[in-house]
């Protein structure tokens, strides 16, 4: 009703010749015909590639884990800058990115009491140490995090809380993962603030090998880190039964871990210049960082072959999209999206000229829906992207936001508009994080499938006639993940 009325109001200024511009109100973002059929041809060669996968072995293989701050994080920014130099990138350089470094030594753990059995445990990431020689002590075991949070202090002092949260189910959308990295990250500021010795909880990940996930934890400031550990699934399984037959139980912890200053590491930047000269750009990439127990191939060296491998590809047509494509391999996101938020302080005043943002972290699996944050009127051409997809096998829902992906989160909070490429994480989530987490991981078929993906939908963006409404803050309220 209101729509109609305001439309009569319109057409009535419009025929008085009072306020044309007002009238016609955005034009809306559009794709040519002509970049459409170019695409066909960009999807067809992503299926053939070999460069996603070349890549991807190369870092596993020649450097293999890069947890941020050690010697293999400066090795993996020169291979990520040779890679671009020698892929024909027009423009590679770096941007300083600055983070407390973690470092992981050793670490080992049991069930003391009242039977001995050993324990696979991995320590988290900003985890603390245990004395030297270790720490054994009771454990107080809670079903959650708000059991924990309401637990008095004196039944946690001294202890090793233990939150037993549920395993992680085995889900496309990797639904649960939110749940348990929530524990994760919380869990242990709470236990400390109780007076707890130290935490332990159940891996955050859906498989039922004796692999723990590490992943990060933060404690709030004024906290001293208190040691802080994932057990496997079997090996909370485990714990969960000696709880259950009988009270107390004793675990021994010995973590030989901590944080050791402040390290300065660097996004490093690759960019496929377009053919217009307005400095507008399609963003995406992955990150160069990866935890310290697998090779770090699904997390997240296959993010960054996709998405250099689909740049790579669009920079070979006959002729450049009309923007950019910048490919940013991003600094340390395990710990704390630092190379996200260093990359969204540094280019917070020209955010408009990032038109949309795509990043792949979620493995090398088949990329199976698209969704998107965008201003209304551009809303028509994210429809031509998706149907431009949708014979890769990937649905769209365009009810649901899109910030574009984890490193991408802190760039669409300051205004850049979000494309979601999701891919399929039911095998994500049983090695993410984990020993597991290797080339053999990763599937050729479905690594092209996404470098196919990736290369149709930056191309497209990047030729699209208007905008996807990057501006300051203007996102800010919409919760995409
Ligand atoms: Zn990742």
């Amino acid at each position: 009703m209101r729509l109609a009325s305001l439309f009569a109001g319109l057409s009535a200024l419009l025929a008085t010749g009072l306020a044309p511009a007002f009238a016609a109100g955005p034009a809306a973002t559009t794709i040519p015909d002509r970049a459409l059929a170019t695409a066909e041809t960009l999807r067809a060669q992503g299926l053939k590639d070999d460069l996603a996968w070349t890549l991807t072995e190369d870092l596993t293989t020649s450097i293999g884990p890069r947890l941020a701050g050690s010697a293999n994080d400066l090795k993996a920014r020169e291979w990520m800058a040779a890679r671009f130099r020698a892929l024909g990138f027009d423009t590679v350089r770096t941007e300083p990115v600055s983070y407390p470094k973690w470092v992981r030594r050793s670490e080992s753990g049991a069930i003391v009491a009242p039977v001995a059995q050993t324990l696979a445990l991995t320590a988290l990431g900003n985890s603390g140490p245990t004395p030297k020689g270790g720490l054994t002590a009771e454990v107080a075991a809670f079903a959650s995090l708000e059991a924990l949070q309401a637990a008095t202090d004196a039944a946690v002092r001294g202890k090793i809380v233990y939150v037993a949260n549920p395993r992680m189910s085995v889900r496309v959308d990797g639904a649960d993962y939110g749940k348990g990295s929530r524990v994760r990250s919380r869990g242990p500021s709470l236990a400390a603030q109780k007076g707890a010795a130290a935490f332990v909880l159940r891996s955050v990940g859906s498989d039922n090998n004796r692999t723990p996930h590490t992943g990060v934890t933060s404690f709030a400031d004024g906290v001293t880190p208190i040691p802080a550990a994932a057990l496997s699934n079997p090996d909370a399984d485990l714990l969960d039964t000696v709880l259950r037959r009988s009270a107390p139980v004793s675990l021994r912890l010995d973590l030989d871990c901590g944080l050791e200053g402040e390290y300065t590491g660097a996004n490093v930047i690759g960019e496929i210049s377009g053919r217009d000269d307005a400095g507008e750009y399609v963003l995406t990439g992955g990150h160069l960082d990866s935890w310290d127990l697998g090779t770090g191939a699904i997390d997240d060296a296959s993010g960054i072959a996709i998405t250099t491998a689909a740049a790579h590809l669009i920079a070979q047509l006959p002729e450049r999209p009309r923007r950019s494509i910048r490919v940013v391999a991003f600094a340390n996101e395990e710990a704390g999206l630092y190379g996200g938020k260093a990359y969204a302080e540094n280019h917070r005043a020209e955010i408009a000229k990032a038109v949309i943002g795509a990043e792949s972290d979620a493995g090398a699996d088949r990329i199976v829906k698209l969704t998107a944050t965008v201003k209304p009127s551009a809303r028509g051409a994210i429809d031509r992207i998706a149907a431009a997809l949708a014979p890769l096998g990937v649905t769209y829902d365009a009810a649901a936001p899109g910030s574009g992906g984890s490193d991408l989160s802190a760039v669409h909070a300051v205004g850049m508009a979000g494309l979601s490429l999701h891919q399929d994480t039911s095998r994500y989530f049983e090695w993410h994080h984990t020993a597991n987490d290797t080339l053999d991981k990763v599937d050729i078929e479905q690594l092209r499938q996404n470098v196919a993906v990736y290369a149709v939908a930056l191309y497209l963006a990047a030729e699209a006639e208007g905008d996807f409404g990057s501006a300051p803050g203007a996102f800010a309220k919409d919760g995409a993940n």
